[in-house]
């Protein structure tokens, strides 16, 4: 059976040096806010090239955090509105219902699956205070354009940077694009911890300064309360497993891009619709491998039987979630078309160049 994601395998990679960080975290007698995570955020600004990194308990954590920040910062305030992409994950939209802010869905781009930027401005009303842009499966979304509207309209550009850690848009890398990033390092995200765990980067001293105390009961100094915060920090253990993890990010990032591009030179069948490769390599991270086909489930069923496994990303999207009525009766008819055709083929950094081969015969073969 060719998994989906190995994990087991995955963190086998780096056994020795994890055991060893892990075991110095439980020995220290010290496990929040101590040296572990100091030392991950420091790495983790490093390779962003962000100012601050601020770990926290998970990404939904992340991006909810940085959207109380600006509320409690005054730049927006509950009832705001925020552009969002209808085809994403729904962390994005969980992050602003939870505060009260209303998210504006935008169609995306059949050709990236990502937000069609020029979609967004006829979206934006006096209430719109930011657009939340996702690098979804792993490729990168921004653009001059972007950045543009973003300054014409005074709104904050928020990246959900969940699939994408290590992807690079003229040359600056995703969670350094926008004013403010929320990270996920959910087990099974290109960097993933052993547990849940997430962070946020900003250039912004007083956002920063501000999600910090937030995530810590709203407090700067121990039991002073400047605001009603959460209680949303990282952990030393999990912080010592992303510290040593991110030392090879790159490399298992480079793995996931020749695999992508293994696929998409030699998968054939006309019944497949294959993503493309971006103009830049590194515009895209491959976190998944989304195919589309009309007969989806068929072609799901036919893997199976042969051993592949593969997964839906997604299969309802946001809006007809029953968590959202107040949005069930929007027509995304891109969105939608989307999340009925899609499939995720097996791509991670422990795929044997064999298992990679037979998922391109098995695909191939597909009638
Ligand atoms: C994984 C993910 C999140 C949420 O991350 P968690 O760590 O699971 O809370 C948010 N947005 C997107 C696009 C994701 O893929």
């Amino acid at each position: 059976m060719i998994k989906f994601l190995d994990l087991q395998k995955i963190n086998l990679l780096h056994q020795e040096e994890i055991e060893s960080r892990l075991l110095k975290a439980f020995r220290s007698g010290w496990y929040l806010l101590g040296e572990e995570v100091k030392q991950f955020e420091k790495n983790l600004s490093h390779y962003i090239g962000a100012k601050h990194s601020i770990g926290v308990a998970n990404g939904l954590d992340a991006l909810r955090l940085i959207f109380k920040a600006y509320i409690e910062m005054g730049f927006m305030q509950p009832g705001d509105e925020v552009i969002v992409p209808a085809n994403t994950y729904i962390a994005s939209l969980l992050a602003l219902t939870d505060n009260n802010l209303i998210p504006v869905l935008v169609e995306p781009d059949i050709k990236t699956y990502n937000i069609d930027i020029a979609k967004i401005e006829e979206k934006i009303t006096q209430k719109t205070k930011a657009i939340m842009v996702v690098h979804l499966y792993g490729q990168v979304v921004f653009s001059d354009e972007l950045t543009a509207l973003a300054q014409k309209h005074n709104l904050k550009i928020v990246e959900d940077n969940a699939q994408a850690i290590g992807a690079v848009w003229n040359g600056t890398k995703t969670g350094n694009l926008g004013n403010a990033a929320g990270f996920s390092f959910y087990p099974g995200k290109n960097l993933g911890a052993l547990g849940d765990a997430g962070a946020v980067t900003t250039n912004d001293d007083v956002l920063a300064k501000t999600i910090r105390a937030l995530a810590n009961y709203g407090s700067e100094e121990k039991y002073v309360n400047k605001h009603q915060g959460l209680n949303s920090r990282l952990d030393e253990m999990q912080a010592a497993v992303l510290d040593e993890k991110l030392k090879h990010l790159d490399t298992e990032n480079d793995t996931r891009k020749a695999i992508a591009k293994y696929y998409i030179d030699n998968i054939n069948n006309t019944a497949i619709m294959l993503p493309e490769l971006p103009k830049n390599s590194n515009e895209h991270v491959w976190h998944l491998f989304v195919i589309r086909t009309a007969n989806r489930d068929k072609l799901q069923q036919y893997l199976k039987e042969n051993n592949i496994h593969t997964l839906i990303h997604y299969p309802i999207p946001p809006h007809k979630q029953a968590a959202y009525p107040q949005l069930n009766g929007l027509s995304l008819p891109i969105t939608e078309q989307i999340h009925r055709e899609v499939l995720s083929l097996p791509i991670s950094p422990v795929l044997t160049t064999e298992e990679v081969q037979k998922v391109v015969d098995t695909v191939n073969n597909y009638q």
